[in-house]
């Protein structure tokens, strides 16, 4: 008998739902209880040093050492008495997760007594020697040091019993080694070339924040289960398995009721949310078995990210201590939907105005179709930036492979909005236009909240849709740093943003009058991003057809989408734009390259240990079981009759003998195809190499597995099966 396989389904049967005891019935009893928020800095800092630190937060400047030796004291004191012992610069180095090293408080005192200690200096700056993060060759493993600087705008936290502290992670020679950096620049930058623009509108605008609210998809699967399946444990994804004869065909999971023991881990995980500020507020079944979401209320960007980052984590402690593992890989089952993570994405003023939310007059109502124009122009000049900031080795298994959402990007606006930037189009000319016109187009304009109050029909395959008062950029994976996406998206409409305020100013100058030449621009905008447009069926051949004939890109090829971070309107955007310098974009290529090389090596060396350890040898010892049957039935009925009695059997010992065969010479000429990419020293052409050659034998060899998985006695097969992953909870 398969042991492990079937040990792990007695341990799944004798699983209770864990207790979970709510601290009170009120959330904001205990919300943000493991923050340093402004509450508590107010109870735990000066008057002055609070305010210079609500000052640096504002102004994203670094705060001096002698305030920071203030800061740490309060933080110190403050995180003592919730029983930290230890503290942490918690950053994002490119890999998939985030990276902490923990120092206790202990420290020797002035006559050599111990004492706690917890200093400016520790607050502000710290060098882990973290030579073994990605870097992209920017730094040597001779000089290994990097830096962590706190990040002033996102507050620290306490996790168990340490102290975490968000920062940046740079390079000795000043180079980002993370997504916050320029994530933190790329809000900076929309937040300047968005206030510029505003202010054809409403001079009182002085900051504009970029918002960001995730929708976070994942898979539960029983632990003792996933512990018996070593490519979900190294992989985070199933790389063979038979379909389930049942799985979501009747659609009778998503939005069903939610099992018990998920139930309980949802609400331990949102109390848990909750006492860290995360302001989680939807849970609910996904389409796909064992498929759920978990989605809050958007916040600040850079804020929004690391709480997305930090929600992965608990998730994944969570879930251990509910007898579940979380996957949060973009496919971790071949035949039911993958998980995404939608990007909710607005702008907001000062004065409290969304960008994307039509106002009560046509001046209102202009500023968001300057907005909304902008950004769809942005996604059209940056359509190849986009997807390069989001498809990667395990996103590939969604974008452009029949399911949400395709590769192609287009944003889906409505028919009521087209019809109203068709109207602009229509309107609007080089011309001078005469007061009549003027009045009109005013009251078109004007007309924009009544028609988008039932602008209701949600297209779910568009990758960049606009959904009533903001863009829903959903081809994100959910697995991403959500920082990736934001940053080239935010520094896309900045870049647009400042050549829109560049082109209009120029028009003004010549004597145009401000309305007009900002309906003159945004004309010729709407004209030449229209091919970006798209509100038909996004996962139809025929859209595919179309947006070729319209010139869209479609790659679906991940190193060759990796490229176009280096493509030449990606530098205008990223290096001109101040995200990220040349050395730093290119070794953000590399790394990228790297990652996509070393997922898919890992995959081909699972895979190959799976295939021969695994499935061979049981498909020979129940090939074996019927040898010994048929030459029985020889025995006992002679040459003549057996052959007849046997027949099935006979067929069956061929077939396993074909799939096996075919396994074995498969395996084979795959490990000689990784070893030849290993040889190529440029990391390009490794990844070509690895995806060309490696890649496509995958789906070959599991294709056999797959059909051995349906002959094999039930009783041997070594791996959980897709019905017990998919429906044991
Ligand atoms: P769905 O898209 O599934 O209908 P919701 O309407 O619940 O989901 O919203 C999903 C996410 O969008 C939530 O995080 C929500 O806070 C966020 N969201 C709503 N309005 C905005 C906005 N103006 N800007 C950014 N995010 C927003
Ligand atoms: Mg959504």
């Amino acid at each position: 008998m398969a042991t492990l396989r079937f040990q792990a389904l007695k341990e799944f049967l004798e699983k209770k739902p864990v207790e979970v005891k709510l601290p009170s019935t009120k959330v904001s009893d205990y919300y943000g209880k493991l923050v340093f928020n402004e509450d508590v800095m107010k109870r735990f800092l000066s008057k002055d040093i609070y305010s210079a630190v609500l000052e640096a937060m504002k102004s994203g400047e670094p705060i001096d050492r002698k305030i920071a030796n203030s800061v740490a004291a309060g933080m110190k004191a403050w995180a003592m008495e919730n029983g930290a012992t230890h503290y942490t610069h918690w950053f994002q180095p490119l890999t998939d997760g985030t990276a902490e090293k923990h120092d206790g408080f202990i420290d020797y005192g002035q006559d050599g007594e111990i004492i706690e200690d917890f200093s400016g200096k520790l607050l502000a700056q710290q060098e882990p020697d973290a030579s073994s993060f990605p870097s992209g060759g920017i730094r040597q493993t001779f000089e290994a040091r990097g830096y962590t600087a706190w990040d002033v705008s996102s507050p620290a936290f306490i996790v168990g019993t340490t102290l975490c502290v968000p920062t940046v992670f740079i390079s000795y020679t000043g180079e980002a080694l993370d997504y916050k950096t320029p994530l933190l620049r790329a809000i900076a930058a929309v937040d300047k070339a968005a206030v510029d623009v505003c202010q054809y509108f409403d001079k009182n605008v002085s900051k504009v924040t970029a918002n960001l609210g995730w929708e976070q998809e994942y898979f539960l699967v029983d632990l003792s289960l996933y512990h018996a399946r070593p490519d979900l444990m190294l992989t985070g994804r199933t790389l063979m398995g038979h379909t389930s004869a049942k799985n979501q065909q009747l659609e009778d999971h998503y939005f069903a009721s939610i099992p018990e023991r998920v139930y309980r881990f949802m609400m331990e995980l949102e109390v848990e949310s909750h006492k860290l500020g995360i302001p989680v507020k939807t849970r609910h079944n996904e389409v796909a078995p064992n498929q759920f979401e978990l989605a809050p209320i958007y916040e600040e960007a850079n804020l929004a990210n690391d709480h997305n980052q930090l929600v992965m984590d608990v998730m994944k402690r969570l879930a251990t201590q509910h007898g579940f593992a979380v996957l949060l890989h973009e496919k971790p089952f071949k035949g039911v939907n993958g998980s995404g993570k939608h990007n909710n994405w607005s702008l907001t003023t000062d004065t409290g105005v969304n960008l994307f939310s039509p106002g009560k007059n046509p001046k209102s109502n202009m500023q968001f179709l300057t907005f909304l124009v902008n950004t769809i122009t942005a996604v059209y000049k940056n359509q190849n930036l986009l997807r390069a900031a989001i498809l990667n080795a395990s996103n590939t298994h969604r974008l452009g492979a029949n399911e949400a959402p395709p590769a192609i990007v287009s944003t889906f606006l409505g028919t009521q909005l087209s019809a109203m930037l068709d109207n602009i189009v229509e309107k609007v000319s080089d011309q001078k236009m005469t007061p009549e016109e003027k009045t009109n187009l005013k009251l078109g304009i004007g007309r924009i909240p009544e028609i988008l109050l039932d602008n209701t029909d949600r297209n779910r395959t568009s990758p960049f849709a606009f959904t009533g008062n903001r863009f829903e950029f959903r081809a994100v994976g959910s697995s991403a740093n959500c920082a990736a996406a934001m940053t080239v998206l935010n520094a896309s409409v900045a870049t647009q943003l400042r050549e829109f305020k560049v082109e209009v100013d120029a028009l003004i100058e010549k004597g145009v009058k401000k309305d007009e030449a900002i309906f003159q621009i945004l004309r010729k905008l709407i004209l030449e991003s229209k091919a970006i447009h798209f509100d038909g069926d996004g996962y139809s051949d025929a859209w595919k057809a179309e947006a070729a004939k319209r010139g869209l890109s479609n790659i679906t090829s991940v190193p060759e989408s990796i490229h176009k971070y280096t493509a030449p309107h990606s530098k205008k955007v990223l290096v001109e734009g101040g995200i990220l310098t040349e050395k730093e974009l290119e070794a953000r290529v590399e790394v990228e390259l790297e990652k996509y090389v070393k997922k898919v090596q890992i995959e081909a060396r699972v895979l190959g240990d799976l295939a021969i350890n695994h499935i061979v040898p049981t498909a020979v010892a129940y090939q074996n079981i019927l040898i010994d049957n048929v030459k029985g039935l020889k025995d006992i009925f002679g040459d003549k009759d057996y052959q007849e009695l046997a027949g099935d059997r006979l067929n069956l010992i061929r077939e396993i003998s074909g799939h096996v065969t075919f396994i074995k010479n498969k395996v084979e000429e795959m490990v000689n195809a990784r070893k030849v990419a290993n040889k190529l020293e440029d990391m390009s052409e490794k990844a070509f190499a690895y995806e060309q050659k490696v890649f496509p034998m995958f789906d070959e060899i599991r294709y056999h597995i797959d059909k051995l998985e349906l002959i094999v006695d039930n009783e041997m097969w070594p791996l959980p099966k897709y019905r017990e992953l998919l429906f044991m909870r």
